[in-house]
């Protein structure tokens, strides 16, 4: 017996990783989509038919970990998942070996997957909860036992009890610990390409975006570039008149205007503290500089709502560079925007600076 139920924990330990593998995100939500409950309410109960199928036969019954499932499904799908985990467990084990002993056994998973949604209660998955379900189950499979064969070798009970509960903690933690790591993963990968506050990219995306196009745009003759620098003007008074919180509520609410403005394959990111930039491939210096006469007056023209209620017009400078008409060599076009951007802050602010040069 011992053996079969350490089969049981091997398959129930593989099937956590696979599981965690399949439905990634949605384990740490607790709203999910219809379709997610119901697969992995599928996912479980094949679990539950794997279980009963290396489970230990003893006397017409099989001794398994099979209420496992159903507490996973309950605690990461809901009642949807565990209904399908219940129904697909039935037909597994009518299909194995339909006796008197499957129609007990049928109505103790039934119980179980009953207490384990009401100890839920549609609340997000956790350790006690997950031990409160393990011991009803165990309470639940210890009665059904007893009243199938009275008479059990000695330690079934305890082995029983021992691994079905290792089982169960050992369930919750890969997965936790599996949904856990996703989401780090997840968080750290977003926080590595785009600025937390504005949420278009950070430096090191745009330059290493900009240094593909740069590559890819010296390799061909025909390609075009555009690339804006915009700084706000007087920031730094911002900052002191409103508080620097407020500031933060401008950098926000320029990053929504330029990804309103731009395209979402043309990749615009916060490169310093208040300034930005915008490089757009296969286009013309006309289109270029209309882009960031469009950028300045949306700027210019529509004041920004702070959290305090105040309103306030802020403006920017904006320098451009054109490949192939300022530079023969694309990766120059940092250093002619940037010169630009210095012309428009020295020429008066709230400008565009472009120079139809080569330089
Ligand atoms: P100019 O018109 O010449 O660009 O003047 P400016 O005041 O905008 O430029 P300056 O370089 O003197 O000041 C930039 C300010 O931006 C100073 C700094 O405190 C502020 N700043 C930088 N990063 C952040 C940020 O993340 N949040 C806020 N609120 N302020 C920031
Ligand atoms: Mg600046
Ligand atoms: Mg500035």
């Amino acid at each position: 017996m011992l053996k079969e139920l350490f089969l049981n924990l091997t398959i129930l330990i593989t099937f956590n990783y696979l599981f965690t593998l399949l439905f990634k995100e949605s384990l740490s939500y607790k709203e999910d989509r219809p379709m997610f409950q119901l697969l992995k309410g599928a996912a479980c109960g094949l679990l539950g038919v794997f279980l009963i199928a290396f489970g230990f036969s003893y006397s017409d019954s099989i001794i398994d970990l099979r209420n496992i499932p159903i507490i996973i499904a309950a605690l990461y799908g809901g009642w949807v998942s565990t209904a399908v985990a219940f129904a697909i467990i039935v037909a597994g084990r009518i299909l194995i070996n339909f006796n008197a002993s499957a129609i007990f056994s049928i109505a103790a998973v039934g119980i179980i997957a009953i207490l384990s949604v009401a100890v839920l209660r549609g609340k997000k998955p956790d350790r006690k909860k997950a031990f409160v379900m393990l011991l009803f189950s165990n309470v639940i499979f210890t009665l059904t036992l007893l009243l199938l064969v009275p008479e059990q070798p000695a330690g079934t009970l305890v082995y029983y009890w021992l691994i079905s509960t290792l089982g169960g903690m050992l369930s919750l933690y890969i997965i936790k610990h599996e949904a856990d790591a996703r989401l780090l993963f997840k968080k750290y990968k977003f926080q590595a390409n785009y600025d937390f506050l504005t949420g278009i990219f950070n430096k090191r995306k745009f330059e290493e975006i900009s240094r593909l196009l740069y590559d890819r745009a010296s390799r061909s003759a025909s390609s075009q570039l555009a690339l804006i620098y915009l700084d706000i003007d007087h920031f730094k008074q911002i900052n002191d008149q409103y508080g620097h919180y407020e500031g933060d509520q401008v950098l926000k609410e320029l990053g929504t205007r330029l990804r309103f403005l731009i395209s979402s394959s043309d990749p615009s990111a916060r490169i310093g503290g208040e300034e930005f930039a915008v490089l757009i491939p296969n286009c013309t210096y006309t289109k270029g500089l209309h882009l960031a006469e469009e950028i300045r007056q949306t700027m210019d023209g529509n004041p920004i709502l702070l959290t305090s209620g105040d309103t306030i017009f802020v403006t920017v400078s904006i320098g451009i560079a054109h490949y192939p008409t300022n530079t023969g060599d694309p990766q120059t076009l940092p250093l002619i925007a940037d010169r630009m951007l210095y012309k428009a802050k020295t020429s008066g602010r709230n400008q565009v600076c472009s120079t139809e040069k080569k330089e």
